[in-house]
């Protein structure tokens, strides 16, 4: 799809996320946060909802955890501004609790799906378990962090959330690592794109002979 279509999708949704009145989570926020970030990303993060900063900037991931998320974006030698930054409900829970199950598929199904099909990015990095349990229903974050899985054409791969960090200090340098294994990610993509190109080629061929 043109770079100019997927923004114009994402643009719509925004609008739409941002007066969307279909779960109780409208009713207590500030701003609603679509997420933002580069159309043609090949990596979209997925966190869990806004917390207050977010509220009050209707943009994601822009407090402490915000802050600690950049830094490992960067560490792993890509910028913000390249990847797509969303949750899975875009709207703040009261008192930060947990989003419910309703929430969650209200939002998903309204907006994170046409997101995701309009950016269709190569891999999809969750934070934290409920963006992680949408790919791996059941599995335990502690047991397949920094694992990545083909989930239909896509590689998932989960990830702590760098707010976990912020309360476990051990956990910081687990997070680093997993970030740090994007760049070869990219790159087993880029080779998995090429060979799949090069077998359509010579399959052509062989028809013309
Ligand atoms: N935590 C999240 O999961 N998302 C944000 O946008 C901010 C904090
Ligand atoms: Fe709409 Fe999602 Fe906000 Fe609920 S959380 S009001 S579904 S945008």
């Amino acid at each position: 799809m043109p770079g100019q279509d997927r923004l114009a999708i994402l643009e719509v949704v925004a609008d739409e996320v941002r007066g969307c009145p279909k779960c109780e989570l409208a009713r207590g926020r500030t701003h609603a946060v679509p997420g933002e970030g580069n159309p043609n990303a090949r990596i979209m993060f997925i966190g869990e909802a806004p917390g207050h900063h977010e509220d009050q900037q209707g943009k994601p991931f822009v407090g402490n955890s915000g802050q600690f998320l950049t830094t490992l974006i960067e560490k792993a030698g890509l910028k913000r501004e390249d990847v797509f930054i969303t949750n899975i409900v875009k709207c703040r829970p009261p008192s930060n609790r947990d989003p419910l199950p309703d929430e969650i598929d209200i939002c998903t199904s309204n907006y994170l799906e046409r997101q995701i099909e309009a950016i269709d990015p190569e891999v999809i990095v969750t934070l934290g378990r409920f963006s992680m349990s949408r790919y791996f229903p059941g599995e335990r974050i502690s047991k397949i962090h920094g694992q990545a899985k083909m989930v239909g054409g896509r590689l998932i791969v989960p990830m702590y959330h760098p707010a976990a960090a912020l309360h476990q200090g051990n956990l910081r340098s687990t997070l680093e690592d997993d970030f740090g294994k994007l760049p070869r990610m990219l790159a087993e993509q880029d080779k998995r794109r090429e060979s799949e190109a090069e077998k359509k080629r010579s399959a052509t061929q062989g028809t013309l002979f």
